[in-house]
C-alpha cells in the first residue's frame, strides 16, 4: 500500500567531523598564500577568523578548495529537480529508470491534509491519499503487464519520494544557501536547507555566519537572510 510521508528534512553529511575541521585550516594556509602572511601553525580559532574575514572582503574563492557531501532522504522529486538546477555540484540521484516503484512512498506537505476531500466536479470527491493509492494500483498493473520502469515511470507524480547525493565546494553550498534558504524559495527545499545550515555553521565556523534567522512564513516555515558581518 502507498505510504505518504510528511515532509520533514532528513539528510546525512557524508563527510567526517575531522574532515570539515581539516578544510577550514586548510582555507586558512591557501588564503595566507596570497599575501605570504603564514604565522606558524594553524587552529580552528585562527581558521575561524581568517574565514570571517575572506568572507567579509569578498575573497569567496579561496572557499573553493573545498568539498562537502550531503545524502538527502525522504524528500520529493520535485525538490530535487530544485536542487539539481545548481551547477557547480555533483549529484548522484535515484534512478526512475532503473528502480522499480511498485511499493511507492510520497511525500506529502506537513502543513497540509492528506485526508482532506477534494471537490473533483460532478458529484466526485477523493482525498489525496486514495489518488495516491490510485497511482500505485496503476503503476504496479503497468508492471505487471510488462512494462518496465523507465516505461511505468510517465505516470509517478512530483511528490514521489526520491534520494540524492549532492557535492559542491563551500563557495557553492554558500550560493545555494542564499537561495534556498530566504523567503521566495519552496517550502520543502527551503525547511531542509535551513537545517542543513544550522548543521554546517555548527561544524564549520566562521564559514557560514552571516545566515541569519529572518522569520516564518504563514504556513510555519523559517527562512533566513544574509548579513554583514
Ligand atoms: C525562488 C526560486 C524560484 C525559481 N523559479 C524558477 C523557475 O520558475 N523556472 C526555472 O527555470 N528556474 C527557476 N529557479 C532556478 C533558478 O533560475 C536557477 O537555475 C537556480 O536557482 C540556480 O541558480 P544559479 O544559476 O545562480 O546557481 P548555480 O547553477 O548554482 O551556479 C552558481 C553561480 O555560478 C555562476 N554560473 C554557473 N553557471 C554559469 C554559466 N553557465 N555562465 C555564467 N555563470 C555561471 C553564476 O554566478 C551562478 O550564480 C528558481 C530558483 C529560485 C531560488
Amino acid at each position: 500500500m502507498a505510504e505518504i510521508i510528511k515532509q520533514i528534512p532528513n539528510f546525512k553529511i557524508l563527510d567526517s567531523e575531522e574532515l570539515l575541521k581539516q578544510q577550514l585550516l586548510k582555507i586558512e594556509v591557501a588564503g595566507r598564500t596570497s599575501y605570504q602572511s603564514e604565522k606558524g601553525e594553524v587552529n580552528m580559532e585562527s581558521a575561524t577568523r581568517f574565514a570571517r574575514m575572506l568572507i567579509r572582503r569578498g575573497h569567496e574563492s579561496v572557499l573553493e578548495h573545498t568539498s562537502t557531501t550531503v545524502k538527502f532522504l525522504d524528500n520529493s522529486i520535485g525538490m530535487m529537480r530544485e536542487l539539481n538546477r545548481h551547477r557547480i555540484t555533483s549529484v548522484t540521484e535515484e534512478s526512475t529508470r532503473y528502480v522499480d516503484n511498485s511499493e511507492m512512498q510520497f511525500v506529502f506537505p506537513d502543513h497540509k491534509n492528506q485526508l482532506e476531500r477534494v471537490d473533483l466536479g460532478e458529484g466526485r470527491e477523493m482525498t489525496v491519499s486514495q489518488m495516491i493509492e490510485e497511482v500505485e494500483i496503476f503503476y504496479r498493473g503497468l508492471r505487471n503487464s510488462g512494462w518496465k520502469p523507465e516505461e511505468a515511470r510517465y505516470i509517478l507524480p512530483l511528490g514521489l519520494n526520491s534520494e540524492e547525493v549532492f557535492t559542491a565546494n563551500w563557495r557553492e553550498w554558500r550560493h545555494v544557501f542564499a537561495l534556498r534558504t530566504a523567503k521566495p524559495a519552496h517550502f520543502e527545499i527551503r525547511s531542509t536547507m535551513v537545517e542543513v545550515l544550522q548543521r554546517f555553521q555548527n561544524l564549520i565556523p566562521g564559514v557560514f555566519d552571516d545566515f541569519v534567522p529572518a522569520g516564518v512564513d504563514n504556513n510555519g516555515y523559517k527562512f533566513y537572510e544574509q548579513v554583514k558581518i
